[in-house]
């Protein structure tokens, strides 16, 4: 008779998902990547059909990567589910896994003032998302295995929001969503695709807080976006 592994691996269900608490204990050190055991493809089928409600419960079980051993909240994203605008950043800070929403520190308030110049506001016509949904610790860059492991969560939502414009904040999330290594003076001013949408680069707003001079050019890169959205009609 067939042993439950059998059958599982039969059906493509083997490996499967284990408990965390079991996962963890009693050798939690040397835990790595906890989904391993269940393969990537399946992993991404998962959370490409995941709904609305269940989205955000999804990322915070999440356990895909070192991160969730850190956060303390997971940061899904926030704003409109049907906003035309959609903006990534690279990953939350501490204020933002205290919270749980993005960029609400600092960044994030010239995040919002340059939403109102354009008579925009988190939440109308506007969703915002990170690269990495969990606070790489001491804010360090994303690693390529953590931005790779979070991927499916930003695809699912950019199919859920369907937006017609991204913009993408800083390089980390730039080069990341285009699998590039360039720089943003090189990226800026032209229209790249991600998931099949417009995509436009500007700097991100933490950078602006120390670069005051270059506010006028992410001013240029956001009215060029705005001009991108409008030529779809
Ligand atoms: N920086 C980001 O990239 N995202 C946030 O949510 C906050 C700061």
């Amino acid at each position: 008779m067939a042993t439950r592994n059998e059958i599982l691996d039969g059906l493509g269900l083997w490996p499967v998902w284990r408990r965390r608490a079991d996962f963890w204990a009693p050798s939690s050190s040397t835990a790595q990547i906890v989904e391993v055991s269940v393969p990537a493809t399946l992993r991404s089928e998962r959370i490409a059909a995941l709904s609305w409600q269940a989205f955000a419960a999804d990322v915070d079980a999440c356990v895909a990567c070192e991160l969730c051993r850190s956060r303390n909240k997971s940061v899904p994203g926030v704003g409109d589910v049907h906003a035309q605008w959609l903006f990534v950043g690279e990953a939350p800070g501490a204020e933002e896994d205290a919270k749980g929403e993005p960029f609400v520190g600092q960044a994030g308030r010239l995040l919002d003032n340059m939403l109102a110049a354009l008579n925009l506001a988190r939440g109308r016509n506007v969703y915002i998302a990170n690269v990495l949904k969990c606070r790489p610790p001491s804010n360090r860059t994303p690693t390529p295995l953590e931005a790779e492991a979070c991927r499916p969560y930003l695809d699912r939502q950019i199919a859920l929001v369907a937006p017609k414009v991204i913009v993408a904040l800083g390089k980390s999330a730039a080069t990341t969503l285009l699998n590039i290594d360039a720089s943003i003076a090189s990226l800026r001013g032209r229209v790249h695709r991600y998931c099949g949408v417009p995509l436009v680069v500007t700097y991100h707003p933490a950078y602006l807080l120390r670069n005051l001079p270059d506010k006028a050019k992410a001013w240029e890169d956001l009215l060029f976006a705005r001009r991108t959205l409008s030529a779809q009609g």
